[in-house]
């Protein structure tokens, strides 16, 4: 199958990637680098003897994508390309909405254009906003707390709306929960430009030195250890679920909406010792305040992705960490360009 990634060389994008090259698809990634590294495209290539086909590109350059798109000519699209800080969305929603919504429609339209009718979405558990009830399931009420999960929210609609209105289209919408982890070789993995924003790149930060502490914010939410509860997922388990996905939208069309989890939470205190376990030494915390829109608890129900994708996690929070530390402990600068791309 001819498949074109949007944002492939992102942490996410680049797992999905040696995924699809090591299943023999041939792959068209699309990226304009902005939150990435083209060295992650040759250690993709590295792992998998197979080549790629990269473009890089800015998804609101409409006629660029679909020049790129229809030069391709895919069976299917895996939709990565995105803005992703929730506390950046805040200060620069324009920006939001352009990336992940314009660029949405243009990558819909261009896909019009090429006659192409299947895709998959990242979307985000952020679009359920607070939970009404747990586990979150599908159905539960879509109500987004910052600009970045309703650039998500909209960007789902539009794709729903586009699916609706297209003959024999399919369109997978995967609602990511805490996506965690790396490639088990230690050559890809998550390399967040400036501070992390999320806890367990910043934990592996503070593990290797670059960073002195960890600020655990809160420990008096309603849960085990106080401390706040999600559900991570190992990124390798989210590459295939969209190996998954793209196999279903081959054989139904619609659109649906499909929680990508464990169905586990896990509090901060429970993350972080099971880093530590996987390090072997200690993870400098203290206590801080609670993060503003930060929840207590958020996992997900599973059903769905079991019942249509065929899918279900299969590593736990130690395969997680010790994936991570690998990553993070061989490659402490992450994909440091002036160590030489692919080096
Ligand atoms: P990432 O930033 O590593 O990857 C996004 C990729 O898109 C990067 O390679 C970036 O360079 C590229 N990109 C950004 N703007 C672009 C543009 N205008 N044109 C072309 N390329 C562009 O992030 P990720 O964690 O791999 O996330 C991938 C997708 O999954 C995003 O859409 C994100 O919103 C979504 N998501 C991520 C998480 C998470 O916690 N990582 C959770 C839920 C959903
Ligand atoms: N967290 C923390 N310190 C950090 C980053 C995050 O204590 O430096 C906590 C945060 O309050 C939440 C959990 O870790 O309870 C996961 O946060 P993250 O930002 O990774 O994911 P999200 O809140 O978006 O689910």
């Amino acid at each position: 199958m001819k498949v074109f990634v949007t944002g492939g060389a992102g942490y996410i994008g680049s797992h999905t990637l040696v995924r699809l090259l090591a299943a023999g698809h041939d792959v068209c990634v699309f990226d304009n680098y902005a939150n990435s590294s083209p060295v992650a495209l040759a250690r993709a290539r590295q792992l998998t003897n197979r080549e790629v086909v990269a473009v890089e590109g800015d998804i609101r350059d409409s006629d660029a994508l679909a020049q790129s798109l229809a030069d391709f000519a895919p069976d299917a699209v895996v939709h990565f390309a995105g803005l992703k800080a929730v506390g950046e969305s805040n200060d620069i929603p324009l920006l939001y909405y352009q990336t992940n919504v314009t660029g949405t429609m243009n990558l819909l339209a261009a896909m019009d254009a090429a006659g192409c009718r299947r895709i998959v979405f990242s979307s985000s558990a952020t679009v359920y906003g607070e939970a009404q009830y747990l586990p979150f399931d599908e159905e539960h009420p879509i109500a987004p707390t910052n600009p970045y999960g309703r650039t998500k929210a909209m960007a789902e609609g539009v794709i729903r709306d586009w699916a609706t209105a297209t003959p024999d289209a399919s369109a997978v919408l995967l609602r990511y929960f805490n996506p965690v982890g790396a490639h088990e070789s230690g050559r890809i993995g998550e390399d967040p430009q400036d501070t992390p924003n999320n806890l367990m790149p910043f934990v592996a930060q503070v593990a290797v030195g670059r960073r002195a502490r960890l600020s655990i914010f809160g420990d008096d939410y309603d849960t085990r250890d106080g401390t706040g509860e999600r559900d991570y997922i190992h990124v390798v388990d989210l590459a295939a679920a969209h190996l998954a996905a793209l196999e279903y939208s081959a054989r139904a069309t619609g659109c649906e909406a499909i929680n990508v989890g464990t169905g586990q939470g896990i509090t901060v205190k429970e993350l972080v010792a099971a880093y530590e376990a996987a390090c072997g030494r200690p993870i400098a915390a203290e206590i801080a305040p609670r993060r503003p829109g930060d929840v207590a608890s958020s996992y997900a129900a599973t059903a769905k992705a079991e019942r249509l994708l065929g899918w279900q996690a299969a590593l736990d929070v130690d395969d997680m960490c010790r994936s991570s530390w690998k990553w993070q402990s061989e490659n402490p600068q992450g994909y440091d360009a002036t160590t030489g791309a692919g080096a």
